[in-house]
């Protein structure tokens, strides 16, 4: 069947985004592009104990940074709105009595400490109690009890719940466009809760169904901890008679611990040093914060090329990849059905790939503010001429301080290493000299400069690694620092002959 691409990123606003959602979002989001297609942005907040405020937003602003857009939902609108799911409560209810009627579902009477009860009991036995076929028969259901004594406890107000009514022995078989054939029995599943009189509000499985029935959804793409829903979503998309229309299912593998085994968590991040979240975070609950891609200094572009990455691969060497040439190639049958492993140092590698990437007009726009903050207002033209000297030993743009602030800021003291190293013999003589052969030149370009300085080199007879080092000892304080004379033209004649003034003036050689 040929339909329109609809595709959703359906979170639960419960926290910070993981990166693993984020990459659902953007797989999802790279389908869409590829098929012409609509993504779709549905908050699913049903479960009001787990709702944090400020999640949603995060969420939003999350895909802004990424650069994965919305074509319809929450924050953009559209003609399935409300794309909020606690702005769609009165939508649910009916869909959960259409399956009391048509024998899918029941009522169900239990009170948290009964079932809290039977559980241990259960337990006591060596058993785990499941709601089930086995038992929904003998508990307080509208299975059990007389058709009137249910209408009065939801007369009288007592709480309920509507469960499904998960077939007995019935083998449900499955597709998914990652895993293939999935076959299930459904005794091994439970007669999970799809409505709840306590907050009127609807669980997980049935307003996620039925939203995607309503807003047309042609595929769902999302995390591998929803495989073990799918009978149940299969099952529903029968009960309701939709199965014409039932999207294709497509589970992402786990994104896993960098150790391997498990699921990769916020205290594996916090371990060794690398964020799980896209954006900081700090919960508005507890004042507990998480480090964030953004914040700690990486590029939306190199941050999205990784996370693509990790459970997909294009069958070539290629590894940068721009989003247009994601959307191109990304391919659903590529995606792995095991977990990807989570490289923190890859990610460093993809970020330091995209700063080596950037035009000097780019890194002036994200240097300067770091200039600004140490004092240094210079144009952006110099900014970015430095900033692109230095970018090829840079990981992110904040390391370009330590490598660039000796262009502004003249030394003051000397690394001790390197003054031990040079600053002894010959070489204060020989740098008194050179100061004389620099003062002397008019055109003090890149290339004049070197081919002066290197023919009275020779001529002199000098060892060439000796003078140069020297010299930066002057004019970097440190064994650090591009080509000596990208230093000496940036710097122009006056200030290398202060800076070499200030090291004759000041320090004592070291023999
Ligand atoms: N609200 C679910 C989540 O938080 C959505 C799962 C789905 O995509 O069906 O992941």
């Amino acid at each position: 069947m040929n339909r329109p691409v609809r595709v959703r990123f359906a979170p639960s606003p419960t926290g910070p985004l993981h990166i693993g959602g984020v990459r659902t979002a953007l797989y999802n989001y790279l389908f869409a592009r590829q098929h012409g297609g609509q993504m779709i942005l549905r908050i699913e907040d049903t479960d009001s104990q787990r709702f944090v405020p400020g999640a949603e937003a995060y969420i939003l602003e999350s895909l802004a940074w990424c650069g994965i857009e919305i074509d319809e939902g929450v924050g953009v609108g559209g003609p399935h709105a409300p794309y909020r799911q606690s702005e769609r409560r009165e939508i649910y209810l009916k869909y959960a009595l259409q399956l009391v009627d048509a024998g899918w579902a029941y009522y169900a009477f239990d009170s948290a400490e009964e079932l809290e009860a039977l559980r241990k009991e259960y337990e006591s036995r060596g058993e785990t109690f499941a709601y089930n076929y086995t038992v929904r028969e003998q508990l307080a259901t509208s299975l059990s009890l007389p058709a009137d004594e249910v209408k009065a406890r939801i007369e009288r107000g007592d709480q309920w719940v509507i469960r499904f009514k998960m077939p007995e022995n019935r083998r449900v078989e499955m597709d998914d466009l990652i895993r293939g054939h999935v076959e299930v029995n459904t005794s091994t599943l439970d007669d999970k809760v799809l409505y709840k009189s306590a907050d009127a509000l609807p669980t997980y499985h049935l307003a996620n169904i039925v939203d995607d029935h309503l807003m047309e959804i042609s595929h769902v793409i999302r995390g591998e901890e929803w495989l073990p829903s799918l009978p149940l979503h299969y099952l529903l998309y029968e009960a309701f008679g939709w199965q014409e229309t039932r999207p294709a299912f497509a589970h992402l593998p786990l994104l896993l611990k960098p150790t391997g085994g498990g699921k990769l968590s916020k205290r594996d991040g916090d371990k060794m040093g690398f964020p799980v979240f896209p954006l900081f975070w700090k919960s508005p609950t507890t004042g507990e914060t998480a480090h964030g891609y953004r914040e700690d200094g990486y590029f939306p572009e190199a941050f999205i090329n990784m996370l693509a990455l990790l459970g997909w691969n294009p069958g070539t060497e290629q590894e940068l990849f721009t989003m247009p040439e994601l959307i191109e190639q990304f391919s659903l049958e590529r995606v792995s059905k095991s977990g990807a492993r989570f490289q923190p140092d890859k990610a460093k590698w993809f970020n330091a790939q995209y700063m080596h990437h950037k035009t000097e007009a780019e890194l002036a726009a994200l240097y300067q503010p770091i200039l600004r903050e140490h004092g240094i207002e210079v144009s952006d033209a110099i900014a970015g001429h430095v900033a692109g000297i230095m970018k090829e030993r840079a990981t992110f743009i904040t390391d370009l301080w330590e490598l660039t602030s000796f262009f502004f800021i003249a030394p003051e003291t000397y690394e001790e290493k390197q003054v031990k190293k040079y600053w002894k013999g010959d070489n204060p003589a020989i740098l008194r000299a050179l100061r004389d052969v620099l003062a002397a030149i008019d055109d003090f370009s890149l290339e004049h400069t070197e081919q002066v300085v290197h023919a009275w080199i020779e001529e002199k007879g000098y060892g060439m690694g000796q003078v140069m080092n020297t010299l930066r000892l002057a004019l970097v304080g440190a064994g650090k620092g591009p080509g000596m004379y990208d230093v000496t033209s940036f710097l122009g004649k006056e200030e290398c002959l202060r800076r070499i003034d200030h090291l004759l003036n000041t320090l004592k050689p070291a023999e």
